[in-house]
């Protein structure tokens, strides 16, 4: 059996083209029913190389005459292009036309231009490679492409690399000239109570030569009073707080909230109460809960252990029991100096001479300290937090642990094996914040208008 692809070019009178046969022998296997990958292939990249230079062809014709006096304008040269698409590449040539000169401008030569055409990349192809260089290594993205679609040199790992990073560029760019405008609160009272900003952090190792060492990267997300989220993400040593001021009030100006009256949520670590304070030093900080208990569970592990029932005489023993479990009442209920009154009468039953030093004593008030320690330094973040939960409000960071997962532990985490240089994933964990958000095809159709046509999806990963 034999069949042959034909193509018809333009307005149906020219004849059509062959573009390709298709042979299948008898008798009939599972390997010949339908097309194969190879011969998708071909002719993919057949048909993009006949639509391409028609559509050229016809759009040079289109653009001869002159807008303003109706004059068929002369025709210089031709320049050399080449069209990088998903499926693969066309080479063209453009035409340079003469200006006619009617409006008064000097009638020099021009390249033909398309509206939005950057280098002659398919805004598609710059799309997909993007996508998928945030969603896996680079050089499995080019790999899928290559393994799936007619794509040909444009495809290398530098290549996808480059583009990935130019669009996260361009996010950059566009973010940080974006002005945001404060909005009157009054307008937003019921957004205002609801606005939950959590940040956390995580590290990346640093591709530098002989670098062992990692760097920070901040994330974060933003919940509105809808469901409704936006994530963030950049390298700690990249942006000063003035930046990252204008990060998060952007994203939440795009939000169309306020940034007063926000809950910042985080872990309690220095770092980013540090930052919280200088970027947004009104907003209210809550430890927590989750991390808060932690603690109190390790101390829990600790005293509940066989060695701690038997080394630790049942008349001390007993009273810590329960004066672990009224600890962690007064947490919940954020009466932070009874806490502190209640740790401290722990360590000092764990300094009585008779169990000083036992080694379980010891490792109790090592983590009893510690907890001192993170209650000091946080000491202005506790609340009630049982109030919180019985009305039905965050006492969690669990909402942005999420976010670190997507963000930082799928694409770049240490397990992965991948170093970054600290510019690199900066740009590409906008790229993927965008993409997480469900965001990145919305960028696509903002920036080259009617991208898609409403077939691109723009689902997060
Ligand atoms: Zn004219």
């Amino acid at each position: 059996m034999k069949f042959t692809i034909l193509i018809q070019c333009g307005d149906d009178v020219t004849t059509p083209m062959v573009i390709g046969q298709i042979e299948r022998t008898d008798p009939l296997q599972a390997s010949a029913l339908g097309l194969t990958l190879s011969e998708s292939k071909r002719l993919l990249s057949r048909i993009q190389q006949e639509i391409v230079q028609a559509q050229i062809r016809h759009h040079a014709e289109s653009q001869r005459i002159c807008p303003q006096c109706g004059v068929r304008r002369a025709l210089k040269d031709h320049r050399k292009a080449c069209f990088k698409s998903l499926f693969g590449s066309v080479k063209l040539m453009i035409p340079r036309l003469f200006e006619c000169g009617c409006d008064g401008v000097d009638p020099g030569a021009r390249t033909l231009r398309l509206e939005g055409m950057v280098n002659w990349v398919a805004p598609e192809l710059e799309y997909i490679q993007s996508h998928l260089a945030a969603t896996v290594p680079y050089a499995c993205a080019s790999k899928l492409l290559a393994l799936l679609l007619p794509i040909d040199a444009n495809n290398a790992v530098s290549t996808v690399r480059r583009r990935a990073l130019s669009v996260g560029r361009r996010l950059e760019t566009e973010l940080y000239e974006a002005t945001v405008e404060d909005k009157p609160s009054s307008t937003h009272v019921d957004n205002c109570a609801t606005i939950s900003i959590g940040l956390d952090s995580g590290f990346i190792r640093d591709c530098r030569p002989q670098s062992e060492r990692s760097f920070e990267v901040v994330v974060g997300r933003i919940l509105g009073s809808d469901a409704g989220s936006r994530s963030i993400g950049f390298v700690r040593t990249l942006e000063d707080d003035e930046r990252v001021r204008h990060r998060l009030r952007h994203r939440v100006a795009q939000q169309e909230l306020t940034t007063e009256q926000m809950t910042v949520f985080t872990d309690g670590d220095a770092g980013l109460r540090c930052l919280q304070l200088a970027v947004l030093p009104n907003a209210s900080h809550v430890l927590d809960w989750f991390h808060l208990t932690r603690h109190l569970t390790i101390l829990k592990r600790v005293l509940h252990s066989e060695e701690a029932i038997e080394k630790v005489p049942t008349r001390y023993h007993e009273p810590l029991r329960k004066a672990l479990e009224s600890l962690k009442w007064r947490l919940w209920h954020g009466q932070y100096w009874r806490a502190l009154r209640r740790l401290k009468e722990m360590l000092f039953t764990l300094r009585l001479p008779t169990i000083y030093s036992r080694r379980v004593a010891k490792r109790l008030r090592r983590h009893a300290k510690k907890l001192l320690e993170y209650l000091k330094h946080n000491a202005d973040s506790l609340v009630n937090y049982g109030k919180r939960y019985r009305a039905g409000e965050r006492i969690s960071t669990s909402f942005i642990e999420s976010t670190v997962n997507q963000l930082i532990d799928k694409r770049m985490s240490k397990s992965q094996q991948m170093r970054w240089s600290r510019y690199g994933a900066h740009l590409l964990l906008q790229v993927r914040a965008d993409l997480v958000d469900g965001r990145l095809a919305d960028n696509f159709l903002r920036w080259y208008p009617g991208f898609g046509r409403g077939t691109v999806g723009s689902s997060a990963t």
